[in-house]
Formats: C-alpha cells, structure tokens, sequence
C-alpha cells in the first residue's frame, strides 16, 4: 500500500491538520471514518465487502453507520440478483421480524410471510436508507495474501483488470453460489429438457408437460406445488429420508418453535424437536416419503440441512396430484427409471439439487478451514487469516439464514471498528 498522505499534501483538513505526524509523540487515532487521508480508490481500499445481497448489504451498512466507507462490489449488474430472480412464487420461510438486516425492519403493512417481491423491495430500501452504492458489474476473481509487513494484508484481483489491496475484505458471497447440478446416468440420452432450479421462474414455460422435480428441499417442494397449482403432471423423485415440518402449526411459527427448542439442552430439544413433527406431519411412508432418523433440529446442527417447510406440497402429495418416486437409475430417451425398478415417461427432469459456496474459487493461494458442507467455520478467522471475514455462511444456525446474517453483520462491524487501520475512506455517504 502507497503511504498514507499527509493532510496537507492533499488538501483534506482533518482533526489532525494541526499536527505534524512525524513528531514522535504523535500517535495515529483508531480508524472512525474521517480522520485519515484518502486512500487511492485505484488500488487500496480499508474494507471490501463482496457481494450485494442481504448479507453484504447488512455488513456495509453496519460500518455505514461505525463511519465507515467500504468498497461494495456485485458481480452482477443490480442488488440483490438472488431474490430478484427466484421463483415467483417464492415467500420467505422465515417470519419478518426474523428476517429484516439491522437498522431497519420490514414495513407494518408487509405479511408475516414476506413474497419475494417485497423482500427485494425492501433490500432496495435499506440499501437506499444507509447510502450503499456498490459497484455493480464487477466480478472478483481471487482474492490473495499480501507479503506481512507490506501495508494491507489482502489483494482483491477484479474482472476488470484491477488489483485493490484492502485491510479488510468481508466475503458475502452467500451459500448458494454454484448451482449444484449431478451427472444423470444416461442423461445424454434424454431428449427433454434438463434445467436446474436456479433458472425456475414460474409454471407457464412448462404448461403441458410432465416435469419431474429432483429433491425435496424447500425449493424442490414449493417448485412442485406452483407446477401442480398450474395444472402440470410434476413428480418428485427423493432419494434420502428426508424431515419436513410445518411453516406454522396452531397459528405460531414453527421457526420461532424451533428457536425455542434449541435453547433447551440438547437431547430434550432434538427428542421434542421429532415429537412436534410426527405430531403434525406423521409417517408419510406410503406415499413414497420417509423421515429422517435424526430430529430437524440435529440434522441442521450435524448436516447444515434445513427442514422442508411444507407450504402445501404435502397436501398435493396426499392426494396424489404430485407422485414421488426414489432415486434416479438412468435416463433414456423420453423416460427415467428409478431405483425401484419402476420407468415413467417425462418432458422436463428439474434438479433442485442445492448449491455450493464454492470459496476456494475464490482463494487460489489460501487454506480455508471448511467444514463438510464446504462452509468456513469461523466468522473472523485470525492468525494467516486475520483480515478476513465470512458472512452468510452459517447455514447450522437455526432460525434462519437471514436471522444468522444480521446477527453476523453487526458483530464484523464491531470487530472491524475496534481494530485501527493504515488508511480509510472518509464516510461519503450521510448516516441515516
Ligand atoms: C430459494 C431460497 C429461499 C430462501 N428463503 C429464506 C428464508 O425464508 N429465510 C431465511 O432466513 N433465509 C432464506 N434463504 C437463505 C438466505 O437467506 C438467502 O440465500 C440470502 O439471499 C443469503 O444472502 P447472501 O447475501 O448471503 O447471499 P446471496 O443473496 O446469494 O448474495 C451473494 C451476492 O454475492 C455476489 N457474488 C458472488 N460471488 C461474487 C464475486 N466473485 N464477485 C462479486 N460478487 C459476487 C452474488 O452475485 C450475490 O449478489 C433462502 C435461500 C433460497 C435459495
């Protein structure tokens, strides 16, 4: 990094204009936004926040509002590309008062159901509401170790060509950023489409057909019923037991339920945990759906696996609109045939497969601790990583991800704060 201007070489009067920095008593003040020279936006930076969706949002504005100017880059041209392009139907799983990102909740008139639409409404909002202006369009393709002793210690290599060393780099790249799409055996055989559910936005393109939907998470679940809910044939093939539960059950939500129980020690909570769903969703067996062995609560603890939250697709499933079929042997020409033997004709084999995070892409020369789900353990790891930050990547944390982001947020915000930096950006942008 270039060394810090004075204030008099650059014409920005600060609380230190007075001074002369090379006394030797005079001692830099922590970093608070305002009181250091500018830093060459070119090349350097004091903290990077990557990614513009609800996580990277919370971050900046939690900083925004510590005094705080972070550069904010988004690969794709608009905020929050996620939930503006998720399917229509899509509402939040998780109740508003769990879901808003710090500073600024949801608005009184919102359902407590949130549609997609009003969350990405809302997260234009917030980014208006605290000034982040991210760079839209830029992609960052790996970010590197400084040499120790040589200024800051990241480098943030961009697809544009730019090269931006930053004290500070918060990942918000969210949990889902590669599509996770199997090899089908046979699948060059099969003359239908085969789509990942990223690119599901509604029924109509499929109107007609016979879709079959790979998975049963909350995504494949919801997918079929808005399939079914339009009047086309839609199966489900499902390979694993899986653990499903009810959004709300007597009017309370079971997300706030399951906040409840894992406050308890552990083994009571799991055990009531699978108590309260074969309660109010009971065996599903014989309709081609097995639950899991393990609690909901455990599975997300152990396997960072949500529940499926059934907002109607049980129902479908009970009376037979939606057939569910086991794994997937191979696929020929027209048709797949299943584990168990059986063969069924089908237009569209959609996989809602799931998603990677994907970060080592992202550190072409750097260990990361990840766990099994390829998630980083640790927020703000320290030693080799100190610097860097993952927001976002809590998917064990129950009461969901959007609750964990804000919680996370704030405390990279503190952290951040509490640490004095080489340069920084004075704070363009009014606090709210
Ligand atoms: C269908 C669906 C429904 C969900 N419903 C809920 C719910 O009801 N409640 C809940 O709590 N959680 C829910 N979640 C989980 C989670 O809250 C969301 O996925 C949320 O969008 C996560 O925010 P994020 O900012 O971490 O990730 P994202 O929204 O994915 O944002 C990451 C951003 O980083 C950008 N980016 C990625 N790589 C780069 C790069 N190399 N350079 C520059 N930019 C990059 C992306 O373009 C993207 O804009 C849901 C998830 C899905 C998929």
């Amino acid at each position: 990094m270039a060394p810090r201007a004075r204030a008099s070489d650059t014409g920005v009067q600060t609380p230190h204009a007075a001074m002369d920095p090379d006394t030797p008593d005079f001692q830099p003040e922590p970093f608070r936004g305002s009181n250091h020279a500018p830093l060459d936006p070119e090349t350097e930076a004091d903290i990077i926040v990557i990614g513009a969706g609800p996580a990277g949002l919370a971050v900046a504005a939690c900083l925004v509002q510590r005094g705080h100017c972070p550069l904010v880059l988004e690969q794709a041209r608009e905020l929050v590309p996620s939930w503006r392009h998720h399917y229509e139907r899509l509402h939040l799983h998780t109740v508003k008062t769990h879901s808003a990102l710090p500073g600024m909740a949801f608005p009184a008139s919102a359902p407590r159901y949130v549609p997609r639409q009003g969350v990405v409404d809302y997260l234009d909002a917030y980014a208006r509401r605290f000034g982040i202006e991210p760079e839209l369009g830029v992609q960052v393709l790996a970010i590197e170790p400084r040499q120790r002793g040589h200024g800051a210690p990241w480098q943030v290599a961009l697809s544009d060509g730019r090269q931006i060393s930053a004290n500070h780099v918060v990942v918000a790249t969210g949990a889902n950023r590669r599509p996770r799409a199997p090899q089908l055996p046979g699948q060059d055989a099969f003359e239908g489409r085969i789509l990942h559910s990223r690119s599901y936005r509604n029924a109509q393109p499929f109107a007609g057909q016979r879709v079959l939907v790979v998975g049963i998470g909350n995504t494949g679940a919801e997918i079929a019923l808005d399939l079914t809910e339009h009047g086309v044939r839609t199966a489900l093939s499902v390979r694993s037991p899986v653990n499903i539960v009810r959004r709300d059950v007597l009017g309370r939500p079971t997300q706030l339920s399951s906040l409840m129980l894992a406050r308890l020690p552990t083994a009571l909570g799991d055990a009531l945990a699978a108590l309260f769903r074969d309660l109010t969703v009971g065996d599903l067996s014989r309709y081609g759906l097995h639950t899991a062995q393990v609690s909901p609560l455990r599975q997300l603890r152990e396997e960072g696996r949500t529940p499926m939250i059934d907002v109607g697709t049980i129902a479908r499933i009970r009376n037979g609109e939606i057939q569910v079929y086991p794994g997937i042997q191979s696929l020929s020409a027209g048709s797949v045939r299943f584990t168990d033997g059986s063969e069924h004709p089908f237009d569209t084999v959609l996989l809602a497969t799931g998603y990677d995070a994907a970060l080592d892409e992202l550190f072409p020369y750097t260990r990361l601790a990840l766990d099994t789900r390829g998630m980083p353990g640790e927020v703000s790891p320290q030693g080799a990583l100190q610097g860097l930050h993952f927001v976002g990547f809590d998917v064990r944390e129950p009461g969901g991800l959007l609750r964990s982001i804000a919680g996370q947020a704030q405390d990279v915000a503190e952290r951040i704060s509490a640490q004095p930096a080489q340069g920084g950006h004075r704070a363009q942008h009014p606090h709210p």
